[in-house]
Parts: C-alpha cells; structure tokens; sequence
C-alpha cells in the first residue's frame, strides 16, 4: 500500500514555486493579478463525479454547484465577477443531461453578471468520470488574505452553518432531508453582497468550503495566530436542530464545525467594526461573532458536548487524500 498524502502538503510539496515559498501555507482563495493599479482575482475549482456528486445528482444542481463555489471564492475579496472558462471532461451523456446543466450554467451566469468566456471539452474513455473544471475571474474590492489575523480580533461568520453537512449524512443515510438543508447543499448561494460590504474591513477571511474548523485553520496557520471560540454563540438553524432527534448533539455540533459544503464566510476583524458587522446581520443570513484570535496557537472551542470535544482532533474538516508511489 502506497502512504497517501493530504492535498494541503502535496501542494506545499510540488505546487508552491519559487514566487510563494515565504508562505507557510498553501495560498489564498483567490490568487490576486496585479495589472499597474487594477488586480484580478482569478480561483479555480473542479467537480469530479463520484467525489464532489453522485453522477445521477440533478444536472442544474451540477452546473450551480460549479459555478456557486467558485463564487464563493470571489466573495471572500469582494469580488465583483468578470466571467470565468468551463473545462468539461464528459463522456455519454444525455442531451436532456447537457440541455439542463448548460440551461441553468446560463441562469446563474446571467444572474451574477459573471459571463462563460470560453473553456475546453475533452472526451473521456468509456467509465472515465465526468469532471467540470471552472475558472472564474473578478474584480476584488480588497486583497482579503489568509494571512492578517492578529491577536484581538474579532471571528465572524456569515449564515448557518451545518446544513449541506447534515443533509449529506441523511442523504448517504436515506433518510428524509428537510428543504432548507437540502437547498444549502445543491443550491449554495455564494456570499457576494455580503464580502463586498465586509472585504475592505477583514484582516483575514477565507470560505467554508471543507468544514468551519478546517477553514478557520487555514487563517490561523496562515496567520500564526490561534482562537478561541464560543459555541453557545453559533447560530443553529432551526430546521438543523430539528434534525437532533435523527443526528444526535454530536451530530449536530460536528455538522456546524465540520460538515462542509456550507460556502459561508469566515473572516477575522478588529473589534472596532462590530457595530458595521452586526449591522449586515439578517434573520435569513445572520453575521456571527464567534470568538477571538489568540497569540498562543491552537484552538480553543467552550460550551461544547463532552462528547465532541473530546472528538475535536477528527473533526478536523475534508481533505482529500492521494496514495503516492514511491
Ligand atoms: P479553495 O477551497 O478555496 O478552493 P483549496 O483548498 O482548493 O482552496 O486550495 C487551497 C489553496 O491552494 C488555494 O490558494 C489554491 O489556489 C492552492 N492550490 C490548490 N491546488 C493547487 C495546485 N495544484 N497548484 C498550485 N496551487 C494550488
Ligand atoms: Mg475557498
């Protein structure tokens, strides 16, 4: 058996060039182009059949998820989006198939302003996974990094988080997914108005893309700072406490800090902004403070169960995970 390798140090190991080396850390959400005084953010994100969807998922639910999460990468610089290239790797698939996804890739692309400007199609061999690979570029309203957290800070996060967890743990368990938390998972709506109004004030943010505490490591490492948290401050969407009876308080708490998928925003700011920030907050999409930045590293979460504290070192978040050959 090959030893396997998490994609954060492969990427450290073989993709971090000469130009980031001083990072300690992998990069940013979105990588920033300098053009004299304009900059360009530029992400990039792939979905993989089998891995990021079931391969009979909905094909508009595809498209939006692939579209939405590079979204969601610009809204962490309050990015205005410029448009982005499709990189589709498909084999046998269905007109209906290519007729939804491209229908609803159109929706959403209309609806943000964030035009398809090009791509490229590749065939794949019989049995080989369909793969969507997207690109997208935009106008950032500040440089947002991973990397100025300071000790003082404020954390906030945006929404609810837990919902497209939780009803990924139903769906795999057939169980019924109320509509809230199912429309978080197919359907993620990208942050933009939100990181527009915050970009400029964070001293670090990143999205919730592999699970809150995995994201908020990243600015912590990043930033070589740690936190401290408050879990009773977390807001819990109703229709997730519900799901108490089926998930358990573990269940719960592990979807909120580690379930993924949810494409909230995670940011760290000086206390000075609280008021501006709890401003922003609303009922559908509330604006939390969830705890502060600490100078000793490691992270500290209080009024958790016993039974996920105690879990704290595996809910660590989604990484994937390659063998290596020697
Ligand atoms: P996100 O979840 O925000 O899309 P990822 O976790 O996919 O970010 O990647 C983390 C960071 O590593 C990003 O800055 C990304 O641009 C960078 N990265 C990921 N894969 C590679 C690669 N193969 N080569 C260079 N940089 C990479
Ligand atoms: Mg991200």
């Amino acid at each position: 058996m090959d030893p396997d390798i998490g994609e954060f140090e492969l990427i450290e190991r073989y993709f971090t060039f000469s130009e980031n080396t001083s990072r300690p850390y992998v990069g940013d959400d979105c990588a920033y182009l300098d053009f004299g005084t304009r900059t360009l953010a530029v992400t990039g994100d792939t979905l993989v059949a089998g891995v990021h969807f079931f391969a009979d998922d909905d094909p508009a639910d595809i498209a939006f998820k692939a579209l939405g999460v590079n979204l969601s990468d610009l809204a962490v610089c309050g990015a205005k989006p410029s448009g982005f290239v499709l990189q589709i790797s498909l084999n046998a698939v269905s007109k209906d198939w290519l007729e939804s996804f491209s229908s609803a890739l159109k929706t959403l692309s209309i609806r943000y302003a964030c035009p398809l400007i090009g791509g490229d199609t590749v065939a794949l061999p019989e049995g080989a996974p369909l793969s969507i690979s997207i690109t997208a570029f935009g106008e950032p309203f500040a440089r947002v990094t991973r990397a100025g957290a300071v000790s003082g800070d404020d954390i906030w996060v945006t929404g609810y988080l837990g919902l497209a967890g939780a009803a990924l743990t139903l769906k795999k368990a057939g169980k019924a997914i109320p509509d809230a938390l199912l429309e978080r998972l197919i359907r993620p709506e990208a942050r933009l108005a939100l990181g527009q109004k915050i970009a400029d004030r964070v001293s670090a943010a990143c999205d919730v893309s592999d699970g809150f505490i995995s994201d908020l490591n990243h600015i912590l490492l990043a930033s070589g700072v740690g936190a401290r948290l408050d879990f009773a401050s977390f807001p819990v969407h109703r229709e997730l406490q519900n799901q108490e009876g089926e998930l358990g308080t573990f269940g719960i708490e592990r979807a909120i800090l580690a379930g993924g998928d949810d494409y909230e925003l995670v940011f760290c700011a000086a206390p000075q902004y609280r008021e501006a920030f709890k401003a922003l907050s609303t009922a559908a999409i509330p604006v939390t403070r969830v705890g502060v930045v600490t100078r000793e590293p490691g992270l500290e979460i209080l009024h958790l169960s016993a039974e996920t504290q105690n879990a704290l070192d595996s809910l660590k978040g989604y990484e994937h995970r390659v063998s290596l050959h020697a």
